[in-house]
């Protein structure tokens, strides 16, 4: 059927042209499913997901709207934006949503920077920070992470130059549950020129309980140049269904909205986070639950003698160096699937009880036939 003479001809039609920035990026590795064995249930503590089920009330206002799935979602949000506005505290010009917080990064990454601008972000940090940057065509500046695995906020300000259009600020880090005290980050604010976007990345602050953890809605409301991101996923338990939100003065927020997929948050996920917010009180009580077996888990891993950073999200950073993969394999002997990463360290997420333990029982075993 071809008329094409080169392609009758046996020659091969050249590779369709893709941008550059993809060769830098790794290949998608969908994470393994944790091995069956027999007799023991398998957990996977790997993604920081929330072990509770839905909440009934939610379910079932998610059952609900799905009888309406041949419509398109509300585009501009309007209800679950103005309850965030009203839990906050804050005026519902300066919400704006998107699918995950990951896709609100991405909305600000690319309402900010042109090719070749710079974001300034601690490493190790979320993994999803150099992809989206890269993505976008900036350059992701990796400012290694203190001692103790916490931000090294002098450095941070240090990497700041003229082509710097943004600074990620993870608060609690993720992957090393560490958290910026109060004080650090207005003496690092007053460094950064107004003209930069900060941006504090507070995946987990719900289960903050760090007395010197800074309150970043205040700063926000301090300074023009501060955005705050959250997320339905974690504390809320609605990873699957995809929302988050920045927080940010009316410009940022208005080209925020500019910068979104249309109709990036669905339906079922814009329900279930506004019946989230109406069941509070509920999802407080599994939030102080999962903080007390972060507690419990962190406490009895110190006892057998390892080293751990203050943690204050729903996740326990061992920092395993080239001992990494030798752990997480050790726990996935035991139908544990943790997240290793490279040579630095192993996450794992605080799940219920009896994975809590017997994550500890792996530990202590490793850390006899591994002394540190
Ligand atoms: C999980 C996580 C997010 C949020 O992810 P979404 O599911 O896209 O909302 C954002 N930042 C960090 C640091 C995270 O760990």
């Amino acid at each position: 059927m071809t008329e094409d003479p080169l392609a009758e001809a046996g020659v091969p039609a050249p590779p369709v042209r893709l941008r550059g920035a993809l060769d830098t990026l790794p290949a998608y590795t969908p994470g393994r499913p944790a091995t069956v064995r027999e007799g023991l249930t398998a957990y996977k503590i790997s993604s920081n997901e929330n072990p509770y089920p839905p909440l009934p009330s939610v379910l079932d206002a998610v059952r609900e709207a799905a009888a309406g799935m041949n419509r398109y979602p509300d585009m501009a949000v309007a209800t679950l934006t103005t309850r965030i506005a009203a839990h906050l505290g804050v005026p519902p010009e300066r919400i704006s949503t998107g699918p995950g917080s990951v896709g609100v990064l991405d909305q600000l990454v690319r309402a900010t920077c042109d090719d070749g601008d710079e974001v300034v972000f601690a490493w190790r940090s979320f993994e999803a920070y150099p992809i989206l940057v890269t993505l976008a065509g900036a350059r992701p500046v990796m400012v290694p992470l203190a001692p103790g695995a916490r931000h090294d906020l002098d450095a941070m300000a240090d990497a700041v130059t003229d082509r710097t259009r943004m600074v990620l600020v993870c608060t609690p880090n993720n992957p090393t549950g560490t958290t910026v005290g109060a004080a650090e980050l207005e003496a690092f604010l007053d460094r950064v020129p107004q003209d930069v976007l900060v941006v504090l990345d507070e995946a987990y602050v719900e289960f903050v309980d760090a007395p010197d953890a800074p309150d970043a809605l205040a700063v926000h409301a301090a300074r023009e140049n501060v955005v705050v991101l959250r997320t339905f996923s974690k504390a809320y338990g609605l990873a699957g269904l995809r929302v988050g939100y920045a927080v940010a003065h009316e410009p940022v927020a208005e080209a925020l909205r500019k910068a979104a997929l249309p109709f990036g948050v669905n339906t079922l996920a814009q329900v279930a986070a506004v019946s989230s917010l109406e069941a509070g009180d509920e999802l407080v009580v599994r939030v102080k639950d999962l903080v007390a077996e972060r507690e419990r888990t962190v406490a009895a891993l110190r006892e057998q003698g390892w080293e751990i950073p203050d943690q204050q999200a729903n996740f326990v950073w061992l920092d395993l160096g080239e001992d990494t993969a030798a752990f997480a394999e050790a726990c996935d002997a035991e139908g544990l699937t943790v997240r290793p990463y490279l040579t630095d360290g192993v996450r794992a997420t605080v799940a219920e009880p009896e994975a809590n333990n017997r994550l500890v029982e792996v530990a202590g075993r490793f850390l006899a036939d591994h002394p540190r």
